[in-house]
């Protein structure tokens, strides 16, 4: 059997619908786990909700998922002509279970709310799409994934319960290929041992959709998605960004350690433990390969280029010009494990060690406090960080020209530069 994953902006109009059907009927009688996004923009949409509800302003909440709601109706009214009344009772379920949380007062923390509330917007899609496809003939089974996929209760960045999920794939989703050849799911979210929903991050479709290839040892995964494959660089920013036909697991991690936005990060790991091979194609062009990610590894490959803006320097140095040893070094660790925060690079010297990180200013400005016990902190804001995998002198020439570097690390696969 395959696993497919369908991101967001294959469903996001009725012409994509109805392209993803076609995708889809074109493996006629294969086994296909077809895992799919919430249509188009919702997620951020239903943020917006989220945001409106914690902050006490529950007449814009509700106003807010009243155009999720007119989004998706408008959709059903277009797309479904026979089973239109059994589809809108199915969504209105959903709505109604965001609206009655929405009706009450908040007492419980943002993450808790986000997750209830976000994870609608797949619920809504997969119904959506599966009543669509049923009508058109392409049959398939849809399951609500908070059935079947277990985590703990950290919200907005759950933990799977893999034993628990395992067994409930077995008992309850593969008896189902015996009757029809598609079961179509939700990515992205799942639930706690008292049936609160839980989401795992946002892209985790991809994740969630590894979760299952793993469990069933399918024979591949694919995510399509509205780029060609899996490029060397952003196109937006270099418009002579190349597809890469093929990638092993370990360079695919490592690109996403840096922080490529190709795939989800927790994505390989399933996949790469059984063996099985990953697809990244293009929905608005089936006929093209795409991208192939398996445990081959793979030679000559182009520069792989990844920027991070938004990234802040903070320089940490002993207050009475005594070495940075293993006691303050452990303490600082500690406090990035506690903050839940990752530096970027990291270098030490004598008296002083510098640290380069996201600039989630929350958090930067917990870690300050808190390393001001022990060192004289200063931060610098607003830097770049580049990333080039398989550098050349010339890429390294050509992106670093008229930046003043600040800081510069190389090994002989990868040169990181945080530049002002
Ligand atoms: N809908 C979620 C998001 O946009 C999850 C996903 O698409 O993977 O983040
Ligand atoms: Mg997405």
């Amino acid at each position: 059997m395959k696993v497919f994953k369908f991101g967001g902006a294959s469903i996001n109009s009725i012409e994509r619908i109805k392209n993803t059907g076609g995708i889809i009927s074109a493996y006629k009688g294969e086994k296909l786990l077809v895992i799919i996004s919430a249509m188009g923009k919702t997620t951020n949409a239903l943020e917006k909700v989220v945001d409106a509800f914690v902050n006490g302003r529950k007449d814009d909440a509700l106003q807010l998922f009243e155009q999720v709601k007119e989004s998706h109706m408008n959709i059903v009214k277009y797309l479904i002509k026979l089973n239109w009344q059994t589809t809108e009772n199915h969504l209105k379920d959903f709505f109604t279970e965001v609206e009655w949380l929405l009706h009450d007062k908040p007492v419980r923390e943002y993450d808790y709310y986000y997750d209830q509330i976000v994870c609608c917007g797949e619920l809504l899609s997969t119904s959506l799409v599966s009543n669509y496809l049923n009508e058109i003939g392409i049959k398939n089974k849809w399951i609500d994934v908070r059935d079947i996929v277990r985590t703990d209760d950290n919200y907005r960045d759950a933990y799977i319960d893999w034993n628990y999920t395992r067994q409930k794939v077995k008992a309850d989703i593969e008896p189902l290929f015996t009757d029809v050849d598609i079961v179509i799911t939700q990515g992205f979210i799942g639930a706690t041992d008292e049936n609160e929903s839980t989401t795992l991050g946002r892209e985790g479709s991809d994740f969630s959709a590894a979760i299952f290839a793993n469990i069933m040892d399918a024979e591949l995964q694919t995510i399509w998605k509205d780029v060609e494959g899996v490029m060397n660089a952003d196109p937006k920013e270099f418009p002579d960004a190349v597809i890469i036909e093929e990638l092993s697991y370990r360079e695919v991690v490592e690109m996403a350690y840096y922080g490529a936005q190709v795939i989800h990060p927790k994505t390989i790991k399933p996949l790469e433990n059984k063996n099985i091979p990953l697809h990244v194609r293009c929905f608005i062009k089936p006929e093209l390969k795409g991208t192939v990610i398996s445990n081959k590894p793979v030679h000559d490959l182009p520069p792989v280029i990844v920027i991070k803006r938004n990234q802040v320097l903070m320089e940490l140095a002993s207050k009475d010009f005594s070495f940075v040893e293993e006691k303050p070094l452990g303490l600082l660790h500690e406090m990035f494990a506690k903050i839940k925060i990752r530096p970027n690079l990291m270098q030490n010297g004598a008296i002083s060690l510098i640290c380069c990180l996201d600039d989630k200013t929350e958090k930067i400005e917990k870690l300050a406090l808190a390393a001001s016990e022990i060192f004289d902190v200063q931060l610098e804001k607003n830097l770049t960080l580049l990333t080039i995998r398989h550098y050349t002198g010339e890429k390294i020439g050509e992106l670093t020209a008229g930046k003043k570097i600040v800081l510069e690390q190389k090994t002989t696969e990868t040169i990181q530069v945080l530049m002002r």
